[in-house]
């Protein structure tokens, strides 16, 4: 059989074996099937395309990969698991640099630019009218405009995410500036102009990386006044972009599986935003041209607290817990700062032997990244039938005599119904405050994320356990025990 038939086969099967890796990962007792598939799909990807290259020497390919391997490695073991989401915005910022590099290496190495082909981009020319002026066609200079654009977006867009994930104290909040949507919108429009004028004229390579570079700066300052509770929309959608830009750059190479990749990252990417957008009751429109401003300042911290919060401790907290017939459990970033799962998973499990319902009510935005609480509660072997949705379990905190509140903040501030001003304005969020009594276990009273204070904290039936999560837990059932 002919070698690019056989290629082409294997590009399919990769494809086919992503499709039904991605089918997989949408349920916790196939994903870690789903996630093999996947890896195998990217196997057959990869040698498919060694045996596929044609150009570049299979000793560079090789030595790529072995760096590449080897910060993997590194990363991989040094990472520690709460800096995956900022590890995760990288990947995506990744994607989208290493796209332009290829697109603006492919245009280079095709000859478009280079004086020699301009006989023969005249000729084509005349043969097929403006546009298709050169060694490269036309579909492909416009893949190479689109690689360039969508990726410089992706990489400078991530590396902001990545800074306000890491919580830099320059970047954490949302920065606006006066002008800052008409500035975008030129951006905009001026990176049109240059990726036409580059598909007009590809002679002029300086063309492409002035639309690389008029992008970077657009992908800058499309994110930096994102914010708070918009946050994971933006994740989402730079995690889509990514695969949009390495679809892009499947055309430019004439490469089916980038193609195929690329296409599937990038509209799982869109549904994730649109999932997210939905969750947290915002328009995508809304989100990318901020029309949220800074507001006016909320109540301060000591408005809020001053003198109203009421601290606990283990063994009261246990003697609430022994009597009560059912307990929620919200769990939100600090128990992945503290790595808590296991112990509460321990916990729901020691309840459960007391005859006391456990659920977990899971916020999806919960943590730092979308599905981060269901991923750690997985691996804690918390049934997934225990994991109940904002929907699911609102309606029953009304008839809940204890939630326990790990690490959560945001997700369960009730000033995202009450000031439209506030960051979170609007976000649908678990109404632990309707319980008969609330149990706040973090370190201190500092906000979450989007930065401000929480009224929960000070509410009459709250009770706030300032405490490292996995201590002020494994202390939890200690005292259960000792009743
Ligand atoms: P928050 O960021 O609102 O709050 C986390 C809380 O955890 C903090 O107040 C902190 O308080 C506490 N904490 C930190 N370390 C520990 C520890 N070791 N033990 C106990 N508590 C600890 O988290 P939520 O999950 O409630 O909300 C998520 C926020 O992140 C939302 O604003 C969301 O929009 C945003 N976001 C979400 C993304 C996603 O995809 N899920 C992506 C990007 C942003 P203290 O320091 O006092 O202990």
């Amino acid at each position: 059989m002919d070698r690019t038939v056989v290629i082409n086969l294997a590009y399919l099967l990769a494809g086919v074996l992503f499709i039904f890796g991605l089918k997989g990962l949408t349920h916790p007792r196939t994903a870690v099937r789903g996630n093999l598939t996947g890896a195998l799909g990217m196997l057959v990807a990869v040698v498919a395309t060694l045996v596929h290259q044609e150009v570049v020497s299979l000793g560079l390919v090789i030595a790529g990969m072995v760096v590449g391997a080897a910060v993997g490695a590194v990363l991989a073991q040094r990472i520690h698991m709460t800096a995956m989401p900022q590890l995760v915005a990288l990947f995506n910022g990744f994607g989208g640099g290493a796209s332009v590099l290829v697109a603006g290496a492919e245009l280079l190495r095709s000859g478009t630019t280079s004086a020699q082909t301009t006989a023969l981009a005249a000729a084509a020319d005349a043969a097929s009218g403006p546009g298709a002026t050169s060694a490269m066609g036309l579909d492909q200079l416009i893949a190479v405009v689109a690689s360039g654009l969508i990726g410089a977006v992706t990489f400078w867009g991530s590396m902001v995410a990545f800074g306000k994930l890491q919580e830099l104290r320059w970047l954490k909040k949302p920065i606006h500036y006066p002008g800052q949507h008409p500035a975008n919108a030129v951006l905009g429009a001026l990176v049109l102009a240059l990726g036409v004028a580059m598909i007009s004229w590809p002679e002029h390579a300086w063309l492409y990386w002035a639309v690389v570079l008029v992008a970077s700066v657009l992908g800058v300052t499309l994110v930096l006044p994102i914010g708070g509770a918009d946050m994971p929309v933006v994740i989402a959608l730079l995690n889509s972009y990514s695969g949009l830009a390495a679809a892009a750059t499947g055309f430019v190479l004439e490469n089916n599986v980038l193609i195929i990749s690329g296409s599937l990252v990038g509209a799982s990417g869109v549904i994730l935003t649109q999932l997210m957008c939905k969750a947290m009751n915002r328009s995508l429109v809304h989100v990318l041209f901020g029309t949220l401003g800074p507001g006016e300042e909320g109540a301060t911290a000591d408005e809020v607290y001053q003198g109203r919060i009421k601290s606990t401790s283990a063994e009261e907290v246990a003697m609430l817990l022994e009597t009560a017939r059912r307990v929620v459990i919200v769990p939100g970033y600090g128990m992945a700062v503290a790595q808590a799962q296991h112990a509460v998973s321990e916990l729901a499990k020691v309840l459960e032997s007391r005859g006391t319902e456990v659920e977990f009510g899971i916020h999806p935005v919960a943590g730092r990244m979308p599905g981060h609480m269901n991923v750690l509660l997985a691996e804690a072997d918390v049934p997934y039938e225990k994991l109940k949705d904002l929907d699911e379990i609102n309606p029953t905190f009304e008839q809940t005599d204890v939630v326990i509140v790990i690490g959560a903040n945001d997700v369960v501030n009730p000033v995202a119904r009450t000031d439209p001003n506030s960051p979170i304005a609007g976000m649908p969020i678990l109404e632990v405050d309707k319980a008969k009594t609330v149990v706040v276990i973090k370190r201190s009273l500092s906000p979450g994320f989007a930065g401000i204070p929480n009224p929960l904290f000070a509410a009459d039936n709250t009770l706030m356990f300032f405490e490292d999560g996995k201590k002020a837990i494994t202390e939890l059932i200690s005292a259960l025990k000792e009743l």
